[in-house]
């Protein structure tokens, strides 16, 4: 088990009345990419900032390496922050500003520098940009700068704000790819801020995923798509299908659960126990669409339903299902049926089939309201949609 880099006991932290960071346990293991995800004024930079030492908790303790740091200066820590807007010095070369930190620590001969400097410019892939100036490079390569300038004092953790957030699309997603390899090579701790739920799968080992203050969930990429927990983490990572029932029965491995059309589906014992309301989710790639006099796969679920819409996206289509059970969304990849004539079409009728392991069950919690999008003339939810 690695150790423990991080760790945030019971903090909190308030401005005036408000709750920006409401009683955050976490514990960040050494050499993570570790990711706070969620929207937008959810507490991730407030986090951020009082890990590196910009901010003090109004209550709570944190620890770096064991040690309590809580009320320590930022440049008592052995952490260093990349910032989205690069925060570059404009009239020093590439090369002075990868070097500053080096310099401002003293004692180095030149030689040296030049050495690590070197080093950090070909971990960053900009060898030869040395004698340029910062108004002289593009803005991928200016966050590669603010990086290498980060990593050269070889801090015990680097703390990201949405360091990416300026970047056009193509880029960032290239430099997603950089940032996980460059994590990799130096093997420092990464906690890494972003309200970009792919951005966040693409990189982290794992995930916490935040939401007033505090987080829902925490754990890996595959865990958190595969088995959200609550409503708000099933909405917020990808595309939910989220059917309200109640368990009526138990079989072996497996619940039985009705539907508010009184149909019937199964899912995994494990994840209702004792509960008898229950919401159940899937994914919209794990249900398969065919013509309904097609048997059934033994032991899946099954509904019916109309298709209301189908979108062609390429990659994949996307089917809005009206089904007694409840409104579903259906991503079919763009195998087999290909080409428009092949798709289904509106109005359609279709079975919808799934694996009840494909399933998962979310709890309702208090901060739920403003993520759900019910229905009321049909009395269950409509999908709920990625932020
Ligand atoms: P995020 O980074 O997730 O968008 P922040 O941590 O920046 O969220 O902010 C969390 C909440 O705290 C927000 O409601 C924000 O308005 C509030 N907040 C953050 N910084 C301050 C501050 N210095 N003074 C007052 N309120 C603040
Ligand atoms: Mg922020």
């Amino acid at each position: 088990m690695p150790e423990v880099d991080v760790r945030l006991v019971d903090v909190v932290k308030k401005f005036g009345d408000q709750v920006a960071v409401d009683h955050i346990d976490l514990e960040v293991r050494d050499g993570e990419f570790f990711s706070l995800l969620g929207p937008s004024g959810c507490g991730k930079t407030t986090t951020l900032r009082m890990i590196g030492g910009f901010e003090q908790p109004t209550s709570g303790l944190i620890e770096l390496q064991g040690q309590d740091v809580t009320w320590l200066p930022p440049f008592k820590r052995n952490v260093n922050t990349v910032f989205q807007n690069y925060a570059l010095f404009p009239h020093l070369s590439i090369f002075e500003n990868v070097a500053f930190g080096l310099r401002r620590k003293g004692g180095l001969r030149a030689a040296e520098i030049k050495s690590r400097v070197t080093d950090m410019l070909r971990l960053v892939e900009l060898p030869g940009f040395e004698n340029r100036r910062p108004n002289q490079i593009s803005g991928g390569q200016a966050q590669r700068v603010a990086l290498a300038r980060a990593l050269i004092n070889g801090p015990a953790v680097l703390l990201l704000d949405e360091p990416l957030g300026a970047l056009d699309l193509k880029l960032r997603k290239q430099m997603q790819v950089e940032l996980k390899r460059i994590q990799q090579e130096v093997g420092i701790t990464f906690i890494y801020v972003t309200h970009d739920q792919e951005e966040a799968m693409t990189m982290s080992d794992r995930i916490a995923v935040m939401n007033k203050g505090h987080y829902e969930q925490l754990g890996d990429p595959e865990s958190l798509y595969e088995r959200p927990t609550t409503r708000f983490v099933a909405g917020f990572l990808g595309v939910s299908n989220l059917l309200p029932s109640t368990v009526v029965g138990r079989e072996g491995a497996y619940a039985n659960v009705r539907l508010g059309d009184d149909s019937r589906i199964r899912v995994p014992n494990s994840l209702v126990d004792g509960q008898e309301k229950v919401s159940i989710g899937v994914r919209p790639e794990k249900i398969r669409l065919s013509d309904p006099s097609v048997e059934t796969p033994t032991g899946h679920n099954r509904l019916t339903g109309i298709v209301r819409d189908a979108s062609y996206l390429g990659v994949s289509t996307q089917y809005l299902v009206e089904s007694r059970g409840g409104n579903l969304t259906v991503y079919e990849q763009n195998v087999e049926r290909a080409t428009r004539a092949e798709l289904w079409a509106r109005g359609d009728e279709v079975q919808l089939t799934w694996s009840p392991d494909h399933s998962f069950v979310v709890r309702e919690s208090s901060t739920d309201d403003d993520m759900r999008e019910s229905d009321p003339g049909m009395g269950v939810p409509a999908t709920t949609a990625s932020a």
